[in-house]
This record gives C-alpha cells, structure tokens and sequence, in this order.
C-alpha cells in the first residue's frame, strides 16, 4: 500500500510509459505465441499493478474491454482507449489517440532505425 497521492500518481506516470512503449514497440504482425504473451502480459499487470484500487479498477476494465493484440496498432489503440478511461474517471484530459504512436518511442536505434528518439 502507497502512502500518498504524489507517490502514487508518480507509479502512474512511470507504468503509463511502460505499458505504452511496450505497446508501441509490440510486433506489427504477431504470431500467435506473442499475442497470448501480450494477453498474459496485460493481465499480470493488472492484477500485480502495486496500488490496489488502482488494480481493482484496471482489472474490471480488462474485463470489459479485453486487450486487443491483433497488431501493433489495434494494441496501441487499446492502451490508449483504456488510459482515457482511467483518465476520465480520474477527471483528467482525454488524450487524442491518433498520436499515441509517433509520442510513445523506445530508444532502441537499432530497431527504430529513422525513428528512433
Ligand atoms: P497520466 O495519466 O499518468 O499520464 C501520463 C502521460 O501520458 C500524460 O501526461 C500524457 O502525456 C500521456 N497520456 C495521457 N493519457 C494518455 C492516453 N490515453 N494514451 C496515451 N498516453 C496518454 N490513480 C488513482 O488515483 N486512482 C486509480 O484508480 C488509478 N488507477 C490506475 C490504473 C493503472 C493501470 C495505472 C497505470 C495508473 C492508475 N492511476 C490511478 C494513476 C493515474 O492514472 C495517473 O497515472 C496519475 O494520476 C498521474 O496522472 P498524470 O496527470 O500525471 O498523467
């Protein structure tokens, strides 16, 4: 249990990037075993996720909006329509989707070639 609001929403920030850099470097077309590793992935994450409202709440969300591993954009998609709804709960802008890939990049030159960042 987190003991405050500033601890907690700084996990936020951090498990935010994590999930959505993962979800924009996740394959473009995956195989079958990466979309169950995606799945499984998401599912731990929500139910290990440190501050326990905040597991609660993702936990029904991913119920109800299970994670879409298709490819690479259907993920990141998914991530970004989940956030909003944190976010909406929150009282918190609504982010614009159609950027999600181009805010999201890793650092990994060698993969990103020209889009590394
Ligand atoms: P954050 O929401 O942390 O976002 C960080 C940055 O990501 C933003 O500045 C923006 O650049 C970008 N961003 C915003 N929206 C999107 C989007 N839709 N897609 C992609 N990028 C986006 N806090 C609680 O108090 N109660 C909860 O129940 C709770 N549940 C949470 C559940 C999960 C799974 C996670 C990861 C966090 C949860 N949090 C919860 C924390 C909360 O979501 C915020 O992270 C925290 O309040 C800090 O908010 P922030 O305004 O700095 O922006």
């Amino acid at each position: 249990h987190l003991g405050n609001e500033t601890i907690k929403a700084e996990l936020g920030r951090a498990s935010w990037k994590l999930l959505h850099t993962t979800l924009s470097r996740y394959p473009v077309s995956p195989t079958p075993d990466e979309r169950e590793a995606l799945n499984t992935y998401l599912h731990l994450f929500a139910r290990l996720y440190p501050c326990g409202e905040c597991a609660g709440h993702f936990q029904k969300l991913l119920k109800k909006f299970p994670p879409q591993t298709s490819s690479r954009d259907a993920a990141s998609q998914w991530g970004c329509y989940v956030h909003n709804l944190v976010n909406e709960r929150l009282g918190k802008k609504e982010f614009e989707c159609r950027l999600v890939m181009e805010h999201y990049k890793c650092g990994c030159a060698e993969e990103d070639g020209k889009d590394a960042k």
